[in-house]
């Protein structure tokens, strides 16, 4: 679904953040990304959610050359790749229910044809109660799960999340899991970055780790 070969990835003119990379993410694959600060865990994100497009090397997201895609069919292959950012990017001014709906909104769809969808995704993520509430007044969790609804509104193939437990106590971290296990379940593939080491030992699943911008796959 995803494929890389020998790609490499550098900001202008600076050195190489990734090199060299090749790896696979198969459809319905659950996998954590891992390595230290600055390994390149973000750039490698954001190089799988099409901000980034590669310096060197091959890379195909759902059979298609990234390196050949038209502009106009980029927002098509984005709404397939659900990002939930480190920092969330909710805007303040919006109810939770209209952050979530926000997507379909920029894509011009009739709010009577998602209203039942948003409340159904809110619900799954445990915010039926929080629809009206604003950011500003949501923790950490609640915030973290509006981002993942907001990312998942789209229906897409793919989930990448950015330490999406970094903000939130150990419980909260679990109920997450459960949520990202859940949704694996059902057919998406999930990419979490994170540092967490308690939440990688909970499952089995396969660790890509950066380190200098490299990568080892384990097991
Ligand atoms: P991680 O998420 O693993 O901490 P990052 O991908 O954020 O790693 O950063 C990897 C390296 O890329 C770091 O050396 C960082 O300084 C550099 N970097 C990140 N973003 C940019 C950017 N926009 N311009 C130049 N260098 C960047
Ligand atoms: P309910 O728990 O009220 O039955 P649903 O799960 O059916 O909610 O989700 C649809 C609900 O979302 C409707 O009650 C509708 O009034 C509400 N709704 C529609 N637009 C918005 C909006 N912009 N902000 C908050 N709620 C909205």
């Amino acid at each position: 679904m995803i494929t890389l070969e020998n790609v490499g990835l550098r900001y202008g003119n600076g050195p190489e953040i990734l090199r060299d990379l090749s790896f696979q993410i198969p459809p319905r694959s659950f996998q954590f990304l891992t390595g230290p600060s600055g390994a390149g865990k973000t750039t490698l994100m954001r190089l799988l959610s099409l901000s980034l497009t590669p310096s060197r090397g091959f890379m195909s997201l759902f059979g298609s050359d990234v390196s050949t895609l038209a502009h106009k069919d980029i927002p098509a292959m984005r709404r397939r790749i659900g990002v939930v950012f480190q920092d969330f990017r909710l805007l303040d001014h919006l109810s939770t229910y209209d952050n979530v709906a926000l997507p379909l909104r920029i894509q011009g769809r009739d709010p009577a044809s998602y209203r039942n969808d948003v409340g159904e995704l809110l619900k799954w993520v445990g915010l039926a109660d929080r629809k009206h509430a604003f950011p500003p007044v949501l923790s950490g969790g609640e915030k973290q799960r509006v981002a993942i609804a907001r990312a998942l509104i789209t229906q897409p193939d793919v989930l990448l999340a950015d330490e999406p437990t970094g903000n939130v106590d150990p419980p909260m971290a679990q109920r997450l899991l459960r949520l990202f296990l859940e949704l694996n379940r059902l057919g998406t593939s999930v990419i979490i970055a994170t540092h967490d080491i308690n939440l990688m030992d909970q499952i089995d699943a396969r660790r890509l780790i950066l380190f200098d911008g490299h990568l080892e796959t384990s097991p």
